[in-house]
């Protein structure tokens, strides 16, 4: 292990203070995933968004003796951390790439290092399964490919590997060379070029330059002969290539040959030729990607040398891999974070992190198979297991297999252990899982899928898959266009958008927005009954509700002097806490809010009332979203600023003062964005202004399935009120969702359009309560197909104007039948 004095040497910088040697295990970047305090090094990293730099006095509240920081001004004060190990450098992701590159160094194995647009996790994880018979595989955790993830991954190198597997990915120019030192890969691997990250580049060539540089010290780099300008880039890079190839027509005789014998129903037949061996091959897929993906696998495992008649049965075990994490409502209130495709401590350990951060009161759980973790002595690694597990606060561990149960004895009392899946679910009562939330975390052989089954919420097959990634990108989108000091109110009324209120306010509570926002009193009880702790202003407080929004700490908007009175009737006087209030001010929207001579009205009544506190002053555009407007925008923002300055004027002290929506940091952000902004449908991925819609992302899609497919003969109907009529033959697809589940009813007849196969199919004939049909003449569909509805190729923007809605309302109109599941890429 190293020490202190020694990684601080190595990553250079300035030692400015010492005090003793702690052990150097674990490199924290970021303060909410300290496990172990006493073995950490945190770094503090400058982001866009973030500064760890703020956070060191928590961690070193929690024991954290360990630090690298990045402190040109000398401005920190060292006397504040009597005992802690601290390291000035320049750049602290910089300082932590060069100790990872030192780490590695300590290594002779193989390392293979994976880059290119699309499939590099998949290759990774593929070969990691594939080389795992023979081999004692380090891999990258899930998609750990950044400046940060590479050097997180590496570190865990250790003497009993015997191979290492990493991928690395990159967004701008220069990363590269940087990850590059970092892994020091001595086997290639280039997956493809495509469009990912294009903006950071000039033109898609800079980009395969910059990426071939992960490639510059390797023995051989794998790719694919037929993408005709990766390959022109490597020879003319010199680069030594090791190709595989499927064209019918080779014009450069390829390492690899391969030919594709037949491809359907989730099989792919394929013949290799290799070094004058020619040798048949059945993969458990049919389609392209996957086949790509594993053509680079088995190239990887020709070169280092496993026979071609042993690919067979290696391949055949090949299993899909859920890119995400996943989320799902459950029995009896509980919800299932579905993880089971693989189990070794570093993706146990991310999944835990997701488990813990749920703010859901009730217990979690954790259902946990054998870890199939290469080069560790058993007793120690479930050693390490355990600790992991109790320094999360995970309430209840099911074990299952032969291996966990032999260690029982290192987990918690109460913990309950299986010797298989079906063990389990063969005692399986499902009342003893109560509004708790169970990570499901197995390696696949032990087939978790079967427990996920069993756990989840019996529904019809319609739901709404929220993409917490996309939605964490899009407050970071609008954060850039903010101030750093600028607060962020999220306004999550209306179930969040449609969303679902409690994930998404644990998310952005975990995010660290500054105030949430609800329409009604009951919408923000329920989040602090789910645990939510940030502040939260309820729009639309009836007065009967002033009490329980006291109990819950919810802070009203007053809109109207007589709102005003009602709120003092029930706070007359001095309460233990002070009571806070936020004042709308109508400048133009004409909704709620006081006009001028309502608001002296009310400064009247509150300078008799020093006891309540105003805490913010807000008003609401009412035309942000078009252009046409700006004037008049611009005249409510005047206006607003002239009535908050009269409030702070008369009451004495300076408040939070607040006007922008989505659209309006968008139009108006460097002007008028005030001391905080109100955001909503921006986070959820529609940008309404239509200036920035490419720098969302897309959060929500809803999808359902096709229960059967008809054939209709022309001049038969389809639907109540014979409305749907086929001109010609057709096929139909009847599909499981209606108007019940909130697709709109105005969509039937030929209006609304949704994907099958990535196709589109118009609706026909009238939307039912449950369920529509839809043409899909000359398509390829069969029953249990998935239909997207809303989502990525099919815009809510688009298909509100259809029917001459906004997005808003299409969202919102969800059914809360519709289940909801929550994922992270
Ligand atoms: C809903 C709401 C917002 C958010 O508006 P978006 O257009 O969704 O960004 C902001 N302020 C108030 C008062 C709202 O009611």
């Amino acid at each position: 292990m190293f020490t202190f004095k020694e990684i601080a040497h190595v990553m250079g910088g300035t030692l400015a203070q010492w005090k003793a040697n702690y052990p150097v295990q674990h490199l924290v970047t970021d303060s909410r995933k300290l496990v172990n305090a006493a073995s950490s090094v945190f770094f503090a990293i400058r982001g866009e968004f973030h500064d760890g730099h703020q956070y060191l006095p928590e961690l070193y509240a929690q024991g954290v003796r360990q630090f690298v920081v990045e402190d040109a001004a000398g401005i920190m004060d060292l006397a504040a951390y009597p005992e802690a190990n601290i390291l000035l450098v320049s750049s602290s992701i910089e300082a932590m790439q060069r100790l990872a590159a030192y780490h590695r160094r300590q290594f002779t194995l193989p390392v293979i290092g994976i880059t290119g647009s699309n499939g590099k996790t998949i290759v990774k994880e593929w070969l990691a399964q594939l080389l795992s018979v023979s081999e004692r595989v380090v891999k990258s955790p899930r998609s750990y490919n950044s400046q940060i993830g590479v050097p997180l991954s590496v570190w865990q190198i250790n003497e009993s590997h015997t191979v290492g597997v990493f991928e690395a990915g990159i967004s701008r120019p220069g990363e590269m060379e940087k990850l590059a030192d970092v892994l020091q890969p001595t086997l290639g691997i280039f997956t493809n070029l495509g469009s990912a990250h294009d903006e950071g580049f000039e033109n898609r060539n800079q980009k395969l330059q910059e990426k071939l540089r992960l490639f510059t010290h390797v023995d051989k780099l794998i790719y694919c002969a037929d993408q005709v300008p990766v390959h022109y880039a490597i020879q003319k890079a010199g680069l030594p290539g090791f190709t595989w190839s499927k064209a019918e027509l080779p014009s450069a005789a390829a390492d690899v040959q391969v030919k594709v014998l037949e491809m359907r129903q989730r099989k792919t037949k394929i013949r290799f030729h290799y070094q004058g061996h020619g040798q048949d091959l059945t993969l458990p897929f049919s389609d392209e990607a996957s086949l790509e993906n594993a053509l680079h696998c088995l190239a990887a495992l020709l070169y280092l040398g496993v026979a071609p008649e042993q690919m067979a049965s290696r391949f055949e075990r090949l299993t899909p891999v859920a890119m995400r994490l996943e989320r799902k409502e459950a029995i009896n209130g509980c919800y299932v974070i579905d993880d089971t495709y693989n189990n070794d401590v570093a993706g146990l350990r991310i999944a835990l992190d997701v488990l813990a951060h749920q703010a859901r009161r009730g217990r979690k759980t954790l259902i946990l198979s054998d870890l199939l973790e290469a080069g560790m002595e058993e007793e120690a690694l479930y050693q390490q297991v355990a600790q992991e597990i109790s320094a999360r606060g995970v309430d209840r561990v099911i074990g299952i297999g032969d291996i966990i149960t032999r260690h029982q004895d290192l987990f918690p009392k109460g913990s309950e252990f299986y010797l298989g899946t079906d063990s389990f679910l063969g005692q399986l009562r499902p009342e003893t899982f109560r509004q708790e939330t169970i990570l499901v975390k197995g390696a696949r052989v032990f087939q978790f899928e079967k427990i996920v089954a069993a756990l989840q919420q019996q529904v019809h097959g319609t739901m709404l898959e929220v993409n917490l990634d996309a939605l964490v990108h899009n407050l970071n989108y609008y954060r850039s266009r903010l101030q750093p000091q600028t607060k962020i109110m999220v306004m999550v009324k209306a179930f969040a958008y449609g969303a679902g209120s409690y994930e998404i306010a644990n998310l952005l509570q975990f995010h660290r927005v500054d105030y949430l926002a609800v329409a009604y009193t009951d919408e923000g009880v329920a989040l602090r009954e789910h645990g939510i702790t940030l502040p939260i202003m309820v729009m639309n407080p009836s007065a009967d509700s002033f009490l329980k929004m006291e109990q819950y700490a919810l802070e009203p908007e007053i809109y109207s002097p007589d709102l005003l009175h009602r709120f003092l009737d029930y706070f007359p006087e001095k309460t233990p806490k002070t009571p806070r209030i936020h004042l709308k001010l109508d400048t133009g929207m004409h909704r709620l809010g006081f006009d001028a001579a309502e608001l002296e009205e009310a400064l009247a009544v509150l300078d008799q009332m020093p006891h309540v506190r105003v805490q913010s002053v807000f008003s609401h555009l009412a035309g942000a979203d078009e252009a046409l407007y700006n004037d008049f925008s611009r005249e409510q923002i005047a206006q607003f600023t002239q009535m908050a300055a009269r409030v702070e004027k008369s009451l004495g002290y300076t408040v939070t003062k607040h006007i922008l929506n989505s659209a309006g940091i968008v139009r108006f952000g460097e002007e008028a964005a005030f001391d905080m902004v109100r955001l909503g449908i921006g986070l959820y991925g529609v940008e309404s202004s239509g200036s920035d819609q490419g720098s969302l992302l897309t959060v929500g899609q809803l999808k359902t399935t096709v229960s059967q497919v008809k054939q209709i003969k022309a001049g038969d109907t389809v639907g109540y009120s014979r409305r749907g009529v086929a001109d010609t033959d057709k096929q139909t697809a009847t599909i499981a969702i209606g108007y019940a589940d909130g697709y709109d009813r105005r969509f039937g007849n030929g209006v609304g359009e949704v994907l099958i196969h990535g196709q589109r199919a118009p609706i026909i004939g009238n939307v039912c309560m449950d369920m529509c049909m839809v043409d899909v003449t000359g398509l390829d569909v069969r029953a249990d197909d998935e239909v997207l509805i809303f989502g990525e190729g099919l815009p809510l923007t688009e298909l509100a104007a259809r029917i001459g809605t906004i997005p808003y309302e299409l969202l919102t109109n969800v059914s809360t039948r519709v289940k909801r599941v929550f994922y992270n890429e």
